[in-house]
């Protein structure tokens, strides 16, 4: 999911080779894309940070020294630009009543800045400017700025727009993983902890699609919902028939999943396989070592470990220790061996950063 935004052209890329054409086309010496950041208190006060930067004769270096600058929209330089939308053009910084007695020592003298804007809402500014000698900035320079200014725009506004459909998605998912745990009482806060668990366990394993993994974990038992109260929430042990019902809980989740195309594989496969064992005695499929994808296998023992510390309708809550003895003991049979082993590690430096 996340690669949709590593396809897009880097707003921050952009915004550097756009500068460094700009100064060769302009005569400029030096040029910054500055992020606006409101104020907490008062959003019309801020500051603007530098986020890219070049410059010739080590300029670009200089202004690195200026990384935030304190500003009011409607005051100021910059902060007019912000305020109006306009492009902001000064022809000589050394004679002008509001400049600053830092910007002077630094022998600023053109400066020409465009505001961006995204969503309507001040975003920050591209500005350019000359030392030590002024530069005459022609008509059609100023259109150029604007014109690339607005496409940067255009860039930061399908980023944004990349981070909300990611952030909605997530939330969605969320809702349906958590929509089980209202069934369900016993298992409340069982998703967010398995969620939280895969990951961790992932990232120590090296596992490259995290997001995948939380996604999953999510989901994993969303088939439960088709699972009738009666067998969900008998108190004892299940009949065969009852039992059957209950392992069809994964492939239920897996069909309920197949509209939703953004889902990786990764995904599909821990709601699909999660219950697939080493040795094959598990379901749906009785697949065995390798065959269960390792997402699959990774995320097993996460859910049982989970499942164990938790009081159920048929159980009362393992302590701890008996829960990782429970691993270990099953580790190589049924639980992947190596996965354990990580897993165990994972738990003990949680414990151990809590203490
Ligand atoms: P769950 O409660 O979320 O448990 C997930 C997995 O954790 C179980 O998969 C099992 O591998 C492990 N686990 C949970 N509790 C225990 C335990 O007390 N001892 C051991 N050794 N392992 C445990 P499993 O067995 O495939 O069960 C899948 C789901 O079926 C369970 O999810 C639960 O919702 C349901 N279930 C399993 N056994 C019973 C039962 O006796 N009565 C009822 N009402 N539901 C059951
Ligand atoms: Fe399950």
């Amino acid at each position: 999911m996340s690669n949709d935004l590593e396809m897009l052209d880097d707003p921050q890329a952009m915004a550097q080779r756009a500068i460094e054409t700009l100064l060769s086309l302009t005569g400029l010496h030096a040029g910054g894309v500055f992020r606006f950041v409101a104020g907490s208190e008062d959003p019309q006060s801020g500051h603007l940070e530098l986020q890219v930067r070049h410059g010739r004769y080590g300029l670009g270096e200089l202004l690195s020294h200026l990384d935030t600058l304190p500003v009011r929209i409607g005051e100021g330089f910059m902060g007019k630009a912000l305020a109006t939308g306009q492009t902001q053009l000064l022809d000589d910084y050394q004679t002008w009543e509001g400049a600053w007695p830092r910007f002077k020592n630094l022998a600023l003298r053109t400066a020409v800045t465009t505001p961006l804007q995204v969503r309507g809402q001040p975003h920050g500014a591209l500005t350019l400017a000359s030392f030590h000698h002024k530069v005459a900035i022609s008509d059609e320079n100023i259109s150029l700025l604007e014109a690339v200014a607005r496409r940067l725009e255009r860039a930061w506004e399908r980023v944004r727009h990349l981070e909300e459909i990611t952030r909605t998605r997530e939330d969605a998912l969320r809702a349906l993983g958590l929509g089980l745990e209202l069934r369900d009482l016993e298992t409340k806060g069982h998703t967010d902890r398995v969620v939280a668990l895969s990951e961790a366990l992932g990232r120590r394993l090296g596992f490259d699609d995290l997001e995948g993994l939380r996604m999953g974990a999510y989901l994993h038992d969303l088939g439960k919902l088709a699972i009738p109260d009666s067998i969900l929430l008998k108190p004892g042990t299940l009949t065969d028939a009852e039992w059957r019902i209950m392992q069809s809980h994964c492939d239920i989740g897996f069909g309920m999943l197949e509209n939703l195309g953004f889902l990786s594989q990764t995904a599909r496969n821990i709601v699909r396989y999660h219950h697939e064992r080493i040795d094959g005695s598990g379901y749906p499929f009785g697949l065995t070592r390798d065959e269960i994808p390792l997402e699959a296998r990774l995320f097993a023992v996460v859910d049982v470990y989970d499942a164990l510390l938790q009081s159920r309708p048929y159980k009362a809550a393992w302590s701890q220790q008996d829960a990782l003895r429970e691993l270990r003991k099953q580790a190589g049979d049924t639980l992947d061996a190596r996965i354990v082993q990580e897993f165990i590690a994972l738990i003990g430096e949680q414990v151990r950063n809590r203490a």
